[in-house]
């Protein structure tokens, strides 16, 4: 029988989520989704048709509530208190389980785990003190980040560190929270690959991608990652296949990984969730991440994840001179014609720009076999157009 499906958070990943939940060959899988979102009056995910419980995603009666009306739940943001959704694991399922979201949602726990399974991590450790992490720098070459051990994202849980005269600072900045040391690792690329795990143990994983950041925010995924070496972004896919082995949570999971100039593969960190690097597979595989992780967590055969196109996607974000209501130009045309041309545009139904704000993305897809280079030039022509002015 189709399942009710529950999804704390409703912002952009929820929407495709529940969007995917639509399409022919899940619908007779699921029947509902209700979203937990605080967002008033609707949240992305309610523009696609996903019913909305309005309160704070960790509202404890909300959830109970949420529970009680799924069968199945998941989340799109991986700050959900995992006490909260073990005590309603008797009226609904939840996956990933709340262990393995307790685990990957504090950054030390999740390097340990993982560097205690085998997995290759940058250097880290456990900070107590201020003169922990003065001792850890000077251990680390005089170069590390300071990093929040709990709920930072979009880099703004990190403080760099470039010499010894920076460790007070950093200390300070983070006024007693918990946090962690780690190595400055002087990266050639950041990638991730999308994986996934069913609830039977089938895992399968997306292509290799390129990850460019801004201002520690994602940019632009570029697929296939532009690696010479096959050996690299074999590693790295093996890599990928062991920690979500070893993790054992199912779903589709983003895992970021930074490669260093002799060819070596660490694992930066985990996302339990669909992952802003794999919207590609919108349109560049035949499953996309958002029903591969519907499939995941239901315990159905996992889907195709060969790369059918090469694929650009750039993130739209708001901008810094701005915030309120806001548009992009008018100048890119009906969607039919763009997608002809492999423009296939996003838009999260945001009503408000804020400075880097995630709006939409676009994704440049060689539907004609394209290659990247000639990608990145049209993505050029492009970024002019979908630059987010006030309405
Ligand atoms: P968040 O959880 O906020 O996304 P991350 O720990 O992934 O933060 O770091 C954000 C960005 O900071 C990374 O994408 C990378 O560019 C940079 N970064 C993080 N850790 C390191 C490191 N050990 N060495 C070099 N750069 C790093």
């Amino acid at each position: 029988m189709a399942k009710v499906l529950g999804i704390i958070g409703g912002g952009q990943l929820g929407m495709m989520l529940a969007e995917a939940a639509k399409n022919e060959r899940m619908v007779q899988e699921i029947s509902d989704v209700i979203v937990l979102d605080p967002t008033s009056p609707r949240c992305p995910a309610s523009h696609a048709g996903a019913k909305q419980i309005v309160a704070d995603f960790k509202d404890r009666d909300a959830i109970v509530s949420l529970a009680d009306r799924a069968d199945i739940i998941t989340y799109e943001i991986e700050s959900g208190d995992s006490d909260v959704l073990e005590s309603v694991r008797q009226y609904a399922e939840i996956n990933p389980s709340p262990q393995t979201l307790r685990v990957i949602q504090d950054k030390f726990l999740q390097k340990s785990f993982l560097s205690d399974n085998g997995i290759r991590v940058p250097r880290f450790m456990m900070v107590h003190d201020v003169k922990d992490v003065v001792d850890g720098t000077r251990r680390f070459g005089s170069r590390g980040l300071l990093k929040a051990r709990k709920g930072g994202y979009d880099g703004r849980g990190n403080f760099k560190i470039d010499s010894l005269e920076d460790v007070q600072k950093a200390y300070d900045y983070f006024n007693g929270e918990l946090t962690m040391l780690e190595e400055f690792v002087p990266f050639e690329m950041e990638v991730s690959v999308i994986a996934s795990r069913n609830t039977k143990g089938q895992i399968k994983t997306y292509p290799l991608v390129e990850n460019v950041h801004q201002n520690n925010i994602l940019r632009m995924s570029i697929v296939p990652a532009r690696i010479k070496d096959e050996g690299v972004a074999k590693k790295a896919q093996e890599i990928a296949i062991n920690v979500m082995s070893v993790l054992k949570g199912s779903g589709t999971f983003g895992i970021e990984m930074f490669v260093t100039r002799d060819g070596d593969v660490l694992v930066n960190e985990i996302a339990p969730r669909v992952h802003n690097s794999g919207h590609h597979t919108l349109q560049s595989c035949k499953t996309s991440q958002f029903e591969q992780h519907l499939r995941a967590i239901l315990g159905l055969e996992l889907g195709d994840t060969d790369l059918l196109y090469n694929t650009v996607m750039y993130n739209i974000l708001g901008s810094s001179q701005f915030s309120g209501e806001y548009k992009i130009s008018d100048a890119l045309g009906d969607n039919a014609t763009m997608e002809k041309n492999g423009v296939f545009l996003k838009m999260y139904g945001k009503r408000i720009s804020k400075p880097l704000r995630k709006l939409g993305h676009v994704n440049l897809v060689g539907l004609h076999g394209e290659s990247v280079k000639t990608l990145l030039e049209r993505l050029e022509g492009l970024k002019a157009m979908v630059a987010v002015v006030p309405l």
